[in-house]
């Protein structure tokens, strides 16, 4: 049974399409089957895994609104070896139709529950909202993973989104986690990064993951050409962080609940 992780994070420009993209591919580099789902009407993790977001015939839209099964709408990422449920603008429309269907908070967890046994992890690339698109992410979710840059404004956008997480889990889903949180674009030579770090290490405590990830201008370039870092430049510093980080996910899977 796949574990399904929403990464997620209100702020925009954190690093979660780039955790996606990344983390989806070193997953499988490490023999795990993933799944990486577009959510965000951008459709920044679609383009960037190297399919053409002005080319669909179906998309997570049609998922949503169940004028598609999932699997049809699926797409291949090449570069990172992995299936993707594409999205593009048209998702925008979801937002408002989605308000009209029955149980529109659970479309995303129902449309998954088919698949989920077919994949060890699946991954969802949420907007920079807290919406009803990310509603239905936290709702399919067993955990969330925050990706944050470490400055000050961080912190205060944080105290929102745990809070807006937890009453998400009381309503829809009591079995959600943050599962981690993750430092992008680290840079240990600014003060203020290192103030930020421990402050999150006393409030989180061992949620918050070990593994950083370094400001690496491959990880900006990659996408661009459709192609995750470990393709575009595998000895890479931001590849062998994502890398690094997907061990670390893997380690804490098997680790014992109560270790
Ligand atoms: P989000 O999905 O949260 O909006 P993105 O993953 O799209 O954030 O990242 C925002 C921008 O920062 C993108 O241009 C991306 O290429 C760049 N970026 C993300 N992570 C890094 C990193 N570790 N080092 C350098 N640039 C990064
Ligand atoms: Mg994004």
């Amino acid at each position: 049974m796949a574990k399904v992780l929403a990464i997620a994070n209100q702020k925009g420009g954190v690093g979660k399409t780039t955790t996606c993209i990344n983390l989806a591919t070193s997953l499988v580099a490490t023999k795990r089957k993933v799944l990486l789902i577009d959510l965000d009407p951008q459709g920044n993790a679609t383009s960037g895994s190297g399919v053409d977001k002005s080319s669909l015939e179906l998309s997570i839209y049609d998922v949503l609104v169940g004028s598609s099964e999932l699997e049809q709408a699926l797409q291949f990422s090449e570069h990172g070896g992995y299936p993707l449920l594409p999205a593009n603008r048209d998702l925008t429309a979801a937002e408002v139709e989605l308000l009209k269907v029955p149980n529109k908070e659970l479309r995303l967890r129902d449309a998954l529950a088919p698949v989920r046994d077919h994949y060890d992890y699946i991954l969802i690339d949420c907007p920079p909202t807290l919406s009803m698109l990310t509603v239905n992410a936290l709702a399919a979710a067993d955990g969330v993973i925050i990706p944050m840059q470490c400055e000050y404004y961080a912190l205060e956008g944080l105290s929102d989104l745990v809070n807006s997480i937890q009453r998400i889990a009381a309503a829809l889903n009591p079995g959600l986690k943050i599962e981690g949180l993750l430092r992008t674009m680290y840079d240990p030579r600014n003060g203020l990064t290192n103030d930020v770090s421990e402050q999150l290490k006393a409030h989180f405590g061992d949620r918050l993951y070990d593994t950083v990830i370094p400001r690496n201008v491959r990880l900006a370039e990659a996408p661009s050409y459709g192609m995750p870092a470990l393709a575009y430049d595998k000895q890479s510093r931001g590849a062998l962080a994502y890398l690094a980080l997907a061990g670390e996910l893997s380690r804490r899977q098997s680790r014992p609940a109560n270790a």
